[in-house]
């Protein structure tokens, strides 16, 4: 058993899962389990739309739908606390496991501070963020600095960093420092953030504590 303060490396076992996913696929096996053993009674995540500059947030019931949420999107700017405060009632009815960054986990505690949501109905699972770029930005960028037709953009990330684009015919990465010094890149407040590990959600998961061979392959968890 996992006790406050362990650090701990973790991975699906799922090889589907696995390919979808970020770092290891960790932190969606998680929210399965929690649906499946009904610990949760929803998991709220978000989604690839249209394409990647079309984050959409779900609130899933089906376990086998929260595959569809494995892996980062970088050009949405969704708050997920709005979204649980506005549509799911504020968790005053249900039982829920999110997927947070810093803000939406800054969200939610400031909401639970007037009433609005419900904290010990929601499981938070935080994961380390590098900050979101505007999608409207991230077409001009990549029209602009990259050369590229954002159409054709299947995948982006964000590593050691740059921003990295994968698309119909190959990939590329440029310094986010290059992208911002002209105007592109991450949005203002993301620059500022200071809470890039959310540490005060249940579990803290990503990449930034693993090395050596299980490196992009295992999620970091922070209990
Ligand atoms: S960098 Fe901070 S403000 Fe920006 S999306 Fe991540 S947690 Fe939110």
């Amino acid at each position: 058993m996992a006790a406050k303060g362990d650090l701990l490396y973790a991975w699906t076992t799922d090889s589907g899962l696995a390919k979808k996913a970020e770092c290891g696929g960790a932190v969606t096996a998680l929210l399965k389990y929690a649906l499946e053993s009904k610990m949760v009674d929803a998991v709220v995540a978000v989604r690839k739309g249209y394409d990647i500059y079309d984050a959409v947030p779900v609130a899933i019931t089906n376990p086998s739908d929260l595959d569809q949420t494995a892996g980062s999107l970088h050009c949405g700017t969704l708050l997920l606390s709005t979204f649980i405060k506005k549509y799911l009632d504020g968790a005053k009815n249900m039982k829920i496991g999110v997927v947070v960054k810093g803000c939406d986990l800054m969200g939610l505690l400031e909401e639970a501070k007037r009433n609005d949501v419900d904290m010990k109905n929601i499981i938070t699972i935080g994961v380390n963020c590098g900050g979101s770029v505007n999608p409207t930005v991230a077409r001009k960028m990549i029209q602009a600095k990259y050369g590229v037709d954002p159409d054709t953009v299947h995948k982006e990330e964000i590593d050691k960093g740059q921003f990295i684009i994968e698309y119909e015919g190959g990939h590329k990465g440029i310094s986010i420092d290059e992208l911002e010094e002209e105007g592109f890149g991450r949005r203002s407040n993301c620059r500022r953030c200071k809470y890039k590990v959310p540490r005060q959600a249940d579990l803290a998961c990503g990449n930034w504590g693993v090395i050596g061979e299980k490196a992009g392959k295992a999620t970091f968890v922070e209990v």
